[in-house]
C-alpha cells in the first residue's frame, strides 16, 4: 500500500496564509527601508513569521491560526476532521551517531515526505524538534489512520543520504478524529483537546514499540 498516497502532487506549503499573522509584518515592512523595498521586506517577514526555517513547514503558531480557520469550516459543514501527531523514533541516536547536521538533513527529508502526502486543504507544521502535526479537514478517523499508516511505511522505506552516510529512520504516529464541538467549547479548545489526544496516542505508540500508528475515536485513557 505504500506509495498509494492521496493527492499525488507535492504541496510545498499551505497556499493561503492567515491575514492576522501578517498585519504586524506589513506594519514593520512599512517602517523599514525605502518605499520601493517595502513589499519585498513585508513578504520576507511573512515567511519568517510563519515558517520553520529548517524544514520550510509552517511553525506552530501559523498552524494553529490556519487550523482554527479550517475547523470553522468543518464545524459549519458538519464534516469530520482528523489530527495526526508524528514523532521520529530514536532521533537523538541519529544525532549522536551521525552528527547534528545529518540530523537536520533527516528532519528535512521527513518533512518533505510528509508534505508529499498532503492535499491542498491539509495543514501541517513542525510542532517541535522532531515532531510534526497534521490536520486533515474532511477526513474521518479511518482516513486519518490510513494516511498515517501510509506515511509510516513511506518514512520507513526512505534512504536518506547525508554526509556520505545512508540513514534510515522510523516514526510513530497518534491519530484522533475530533469529536463534535459542544456548545460551550471554543474552536481553540476543541483543537487543543484533539492535539492532546493525538499526542497521548503517540505516547502509547512509543510505549508499545515505536514505528506504529495508534488511534481511537474515543478520548484516550489518561495516565
Ligand atoms: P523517541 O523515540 O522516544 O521519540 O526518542 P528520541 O530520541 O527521538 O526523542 P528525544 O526527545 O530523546 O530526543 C529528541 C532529539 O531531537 C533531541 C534533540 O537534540 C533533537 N533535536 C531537536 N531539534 C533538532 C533539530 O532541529 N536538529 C537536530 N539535528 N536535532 C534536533
Ligand atoms: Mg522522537
Ligand atoms: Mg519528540
Amino acid at each position: 500500500m505504500a506509495g498509494a498516497a492521496r493527492g499525488q502532487g507535492r504541496i510545498p506549503a499551505p497556499r493561503r496564509l492567515h491575514g492576522r499573522l501578517f498585519r504586524s509584518f506589513q506594519h514593520h515592512g512599512g517602517r523599514i527601508g525605502q518605499k520601493r523595498f517595502r513589499p519585498q521586506l513585508s513578504q520576507k517577514y511573512k515567511e519568517l513569521s510563519c515558517k520553520d526555517p529548517l524544514t520550510g513547514l509552517l511553525n506552530r503558531r501559523a498552524f494553529l491560526s490556519l487550523a482554527i480557520d479550517a475547523l470553522g469550516h468543518t464545524v459549519e459543514k458538519n464534516t469530520p476532521v482528523s489530527v495526526i501527531m508524528a514523532d521520529v523514533d530514536h532521533f537523538k541516536k541519529i544525532n549522536d551517531t551521525y552528527g547534528h547536521a545529518c540530523g537536520d538533513t533527516v528532519l528535512q527529508a521527513v518533512a518533505a515526505k510528509i508534505t508529499s502526502f498532503l492535499r491542498s486543504m491539509d495543514i501541517c507544521c513542525r510542532y517541535g524538534g522532531e515532531e510534526f502535526l497534521l490536520l486533515l479537514p474532511g477526513s474521518a478517523l479511518q482516513n486519518g489512520v490510513m494516511v498515517a499508516e501510509r506515511l509510516r511505511q513511506a518514512v520507513e522505506q526512505m534512504s536518506i543520504v547525508a554526509d556520505n552516510a545512508t540513514i534510515t529512520v522510523t516514526a510513530s504516529f497518534g491519530v484522533r478524529e475530533l469529536p463534535p464541538r459542544n456548545d460551550s467549547q471554543c474552536l481553540m479548545e476543541l483543537l487543543q483537546a484533539g492535539i492532546r489526544d493525538a499526542d497521548q496516542h503517540l505516547y502509547r505508540a512509543k510505549e508499545t514499540g515505536r514505528n506504529r500508528v495508534v488511534w481511537s475515536l474515543q478520548p484516550p485513557d489518561r495516565p
